[in-house]
């Protein structure tokens, strides 16, 4: 393999040619846009720290996702603000919630989309954390029956996929004996498998009011030094029943998507989360980076690393420039 008779760059010389040969290609076909839901009707509230997305009652989650239908976007995946907060997070379940509302609502409109939900606690509890917690500690074994409530709440509101995010240990588990039982065995589980213990969730945290009132989310979410460990998550979650599985954050982490993808024979999907989003609209507003550009290499990395299905806040924007393309 050596020059003269190699010459790369013979097959970059046009558009052409280049697209000829290109080993990624992105497609909205692969995008999940993440949403917030609250309740009330006729709210809808900007999130300061990332432009473009709202808090949003069931009446304009509906409009909106109408506009994501449009744009060949096929999922959603829903976020859940309670009315009123407690130790347990017991809104989590509530058939009148935030999220069951608006998944009834999407339902009702017959948009042809999936709808995804997340399932934890910490928008939920008054302290903030992803679990019950006793003595300032989150207990795991309590907390998974709460889990499976709220996935099952969600799923009988007409929920098609349930995305449990919180890291509990064997929450998969229960919640996949918890739709069996109900006889849902046919709604699929899309575990947060790897989910690492992130600076980059910050503006997240504003969005679905889940900052944790004491101490940090160490002791439940992962160790961002760690990638073998990873593997073993990923493993137990598929044990466990869990049918697609997620890496969050994306950027920081492209490795460990890779590695799933290296090892395990499941679909595998990957966040681009709040803080990567909203380092990309900062930059891109002073003017400092083209944000086309630079999302579509976003999202061309993360896919390349291995990541099949992208979450992602670009995921409007994404779709539209590749309409455009
Ligand atoms: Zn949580």
């Amino acid at each position: 393999m050596s020059f003269p008779l190699h010459r790369p760059r013979r097959l970059r010389r046009t558009e052409a040619l280049r697209s000829m040969v290109r080993e990624t290609r992105l497609a909205a076909t692969g995008l999940i846009y993440p949403m917030f839901a609250c309740p009330g009707t006729n709210v809808r509230a900007e999130v300061s720290s990332m432009p473009g997305i709202y808090q949003q009652s069931a009446d304009h989650i509906v409009e909106e996702c109408r506009e994501v239908a449009g744009l060949g976007i096929p999922a959603v995946i829903l976020f859940g603000l309670p009315e009123h907060k407690d130790e347990t997070g017991s809104e989590a379940s509530s058939a009148n919630g935030a999220v069951q509302r608006a998944i009834e609502a999407i339902r009702k409109a017959k948009l042809d989309l999936l709808v995804i939900t997340d399932v934890c606690l910490c928008e939920y509890t008054s302290h903030g954390h992803c679990g019950v917690v006793k003595d300032g500690e989150v207990l795991n074994d309590p907390t998974l029956a709460h889990l499976a409530d709220a996935a099952l709440s969600h799923v009988r509101a007409g929920a098609d996929m349930v995305a449990p995010s919180d890291m509990m240990d064997g929450r998969v588990g229960a919640i996949r004996r918890k739709l069996d039982a109900a006889g849902f065995q046919d709604v699929a589980i899309l575990a947060y498998a790897a989910k690492y213990c992130s600076g980059f969730y910050g503006p997240f945290r504003e969005a679905a009011q889940s900052a944790p009132q004491f101490g940090d989310r160490r002791s439940y979410q992962m160790d961002p030094a760690n990638a073998r460990e990873a593997l073993k998550e990923v493993a137990l979650d598929l044990e466990e029943g869990a049918d697609i599985i997620m890496v969050k954050p994306a950027l920081p982490y492209l490795d460990i998507i890779h590695r799933v993808r290296e090892r395990f024979d499941v679909p595998v999907a990957a966040y681009n989360v709040s803080g990567e989003y909203a380092m990309v609209k900062a930059a891109a507003h002073n003017g400092w980076i083209d944000e086309k550009r630079v999302v579509l290499e976003i999202m061309t990395g993360i896919q390349r690393a291995g990541a099949e299905m992208i979450l992602t806040y670009h995921a409007k924007d994404v779709a539209r420039w590749l309409k455009a393309c």
